[in-house]
Order: C-alpha cells, then sequence, then structure tokens
C-alpha cells in the first residue's frame, strides 16, 4: 500500500517532548520474558485493591451506563467538601488528579509563563506547563526534599505557577510543617500555589501540614489529592482539587464535559466511606514501608525516608541495570534512569509476599 505523507506539523511546544512512560504493564513483561508470575510494584498502586463498598455500588451502577454521567460528579463533591470542611464550589473532580494538572496549566500557563519545580519531582507537573508554551524552572532536590528557600528565590516578574509535591514522587520525601507553612504565606499572592497530595493519606509523620485548611486564608493556594493510590481505583481516573471557587469556574469551562465517569463517581463516593479500608491499607502500607526500609538497610545501601507508598534506593550501581534485573526475576520495579535519578530505583510497596519477594530478588542482583 502506498504511504500517505502530508506537511502538517504540530505547534512547535510540541517538537522533543517525550512521551509519558508508565511502569511496564504485567501484560507487557509475561508476553516479552514469557513468565508466569509477574509482580508488579512499578506504579505505586494499592496492593489490597478497593473498597468492596465501592464495588457493590459499581455493580449497582452498570444499570446505568447508557447514560451520561452527571458532568460536575455533584454528589461526589458534596462529600468530599463535607469531610475537608470547604464548600461545595471550592472543590473540582478531574480524569485522575493528572486532569486537574492539565486543566490548571491550560487555563493559567501563557506562553513565555515560568512555572518553578522540584527537580526531580512528578514529571507531568514539566510537560504541561511546556505543552502550553511555559517554562519549567526546576530547582534542586536536596537528600530528596524540596529546597523551598531556593524555590522562593527563584521567583521572578514572570512566574505563574508553582508545584510542590508533597509526598515527592519519586522520592517519597515530606517537607515540614513550619517550613510549608512559611513557604505558602511567603509566595506572592499572584502567583497559583499547586500543592499536589496524592499520596497525603499514607503520611504518617507527625511533621506534615494538612494544607487544605489553608485555602481559606490564601486564594493562590490549590491542594490536589487522587483516588488513585490508598483508594485503590487507579484505573478508574478519578481524582480531585480544592480551591478558591474563582479557579473552579475557570477550570469548569476548560474540562471535557464527562469527565469522570460514573463508575468512577459512585466507586469514589462510597469509597470516602469506608474509613477502615483506608486505615488498614495506611497501616499495612507504614509496615512494608518499615521492612523494605530496613532490609535495604542491612544490604549496605540507603534510602530516601519515605512517607508515600513507595521507597526510593540508592543503589551502587546503574538503576537501568537492576531494573532489568529485577524484571527477569519477575519483578516489576522502576528505574531511576527514567525518573532522574539514575543510580535509584523506585519501589512501590506491595503485600507482605510481594515485598519479600521483592528483597529477596533485590539481594541476589546485587550480590
Ligand atoms: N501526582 C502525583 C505526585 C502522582 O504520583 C500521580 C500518579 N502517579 C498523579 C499526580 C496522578 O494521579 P492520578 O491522575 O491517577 O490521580
Amino acid at each position: 500500500m502506498e504511504v500517505l505523507e502530508h506537511k502538517i506539523i504540530s505547534r512547535k511546544e510540541l517538537e522533543g517532548l517525550d512521551v509519558y512512560k508508565p511502569g511496564k504493564p504485567i501484560e507487557e513483561v509475561k508476553r516479552e520474558l514469557g513468565l508466569n508470575r509477574i509482580i508488579k510494584l512499578a506504579s505505586n498502586e494499592n496492593p489490597l485493591g478497593y473498597s468492596p463498598m465501592a464495588k457493590e455500588a459499581m455493580i449497582k451502577e452498570m444499570e446505568n451506563l447508557m447514560f451520561y454521567p452527571e458532568g460536575t460528579a455533584p454528589v461526589l463533591v458534596k462529600k468530599i467538601a463535607k469531610q475537608l470542611k470547604v464548600k461545595e464550589e471550592q472543590v473540582i473532580t478531574g480524569n485522575g488528579s493528572d486532569e486537574i494538572l492539565r486543566l490548571l496549566t491550560r487555563s493559567y500557563i501563557r506562553s513565555g509563563d515560568e512555572a518553578i519545580m522540584a527537580d526531580v519531582t512528578f514529571p507531568r507537573y514539566e510537560t504541561n506547563v511546556i505543552i502550553e508554551g511555559g517554562r519549567a524552572i526546576k530547582v534542586p532536590l536536596v537528600n530528596g526534599v524540596h529546597d523551598l528557600g531556593r524555590m522562593l528565590a527563584a521567583i521572578t516578574d514572570k512566574t505563574r505557577m508553582i508545584f510542590v509535591c508533597n509526598p515527592n514522587n519519586p522520592t517519597g520525601t515530606i517537607v515540614g510543617k513550619r517550613e510549608l507553612t512559611s513557604f505558602i504565606n511567603q509566595v506572592p499572592n499572584h502567583i497559583l500555589l499547586v500543592v499536589d497530595e496524592a499520596y497525603f493519606e499514607y503520611v504518617t509523620a507527625e511533621d506534615h501540614l494538612d494544607t487544605v485548611p489553608l485555602i481559606h486564608s490564601h486564594a493562590n493556594l490549590i491542594v490536589l489529592r487522587t483516588f488513585s493510590k490508598i483508594y485503590g481505583l487507579a484505573a478508574l481516573r478519578i481524582g480531585y482539587g480544592v480551591m478558591h471557587s474563582n479557579f473552579v469556574k475557570e477550570l469548569i469551562k476548560v474540562k471535557e464535559p464527562f469527565n469522570t465517569n460514573r463508575m468512577a463517581q459512585v466507586a469514589a463516593t462510597t469509597s470516602l466511606a469506608d474509613l477502615e479500608f483506608v486505615s488498614k491499607c495506611k497501616k499495612e502500607n507504614e509496615k512494608g514501608r518499615l521492612y523494605i526500609s530496613a532490609e535495604v538497610e542491612k544490604m549496605g545501601l540507603s534510602y530516601f525516608p519515605s512517607q508515600g507508598n513507595f521507597v526510593m534506593i540508592r543503589l551502587n550501581s546503574s538503576g537501568d541495570n537492576v531494573f532489568q534485573s529485577l524484571l527477569h526475576k519477575g519483578i516489576i520495579v522502576r528505574s531511576g534512569g527514567v525518573l532522574g535519578l539514575p543510580n535509584t530505583i523506585r519501589v512501590s510497596i506491595g503485600t507482605k509476599e510481594e515485598n519479600e519477594a521483592f528483597i529477596q530478588a533485590l539481594r541476589e542482583v546485587i550480590q
């Protein structure tokens, strides 16, 4: 067949932009390596699944799949608002918090604007800023932690947005309560300050700030959370943002009319009520985090102190190599090579058995 050609080129912002590289899917590894048993600890998913109450709600909701969902997920928004003690008009739901990030940059980043973020952090901040013609100003982490002082110092006349990922992905570290409060107080009011709390529910440290109440005193503050992590609903794509109602009004204009689907809306709504499930996941995750950290230390390796559902381990060799060797043993992790820290791997916390299998495999690989 003749190969068709055309001379239509995309916007210059897309030049050189990489496609997001997710954790390797189980199906792909099975196919490529012919292995039967695969453990995926690569995408910070919940090894304990999701609330049984959400399953029941979804089975009922299947009756209604021929009807479009409500565009702004009002039932869910009401529940979130009540739980967080904010007004309903201060909450927006998205197709994952990924979508809310995109809506924010789509709505507020103009060509030439600067957005400050950590180096390294969740890569979607930079990608979305670049797509809109903005520039990412990346401030190096110090021992895996956001350097808020240098991030403040990086503010210029062009700064439009700042991202703080707390706990940070991929290092899992958090910034202290006092430091973050002081930072939030010092960021000028005309700059959008986005605090991404995708892993909020896993945090056990005392010195961690709940930023949501600060939206009442800081009109420029935006807090993002998700149902993909502790609530275990990653495949359904649903997350939310809490912010000044003026931002919500703008983002709603930009979002797709039916951005969150019926299954996601009912599953998220019922999941919020299942406090027992969340509490169990938090406890199990902490046990896994402590186990992996302690075992890694016994191997003579160090790690970033994590408050998320993953741990980033420093190696004496390339993360890519260790990733490949683990893959051949049926364990998928993320190489720090793709995340911007070449001599590391990031492992998600799994079940007890999965964590033990990972530790045994890692021990064999590094020996
Ligand atoms: N923020 C951070 C820090 C993340 O790690 C992720 C998922 N990996 C997201 C946002 C996006 O999550 P989702 O779109 O599934 O809500």
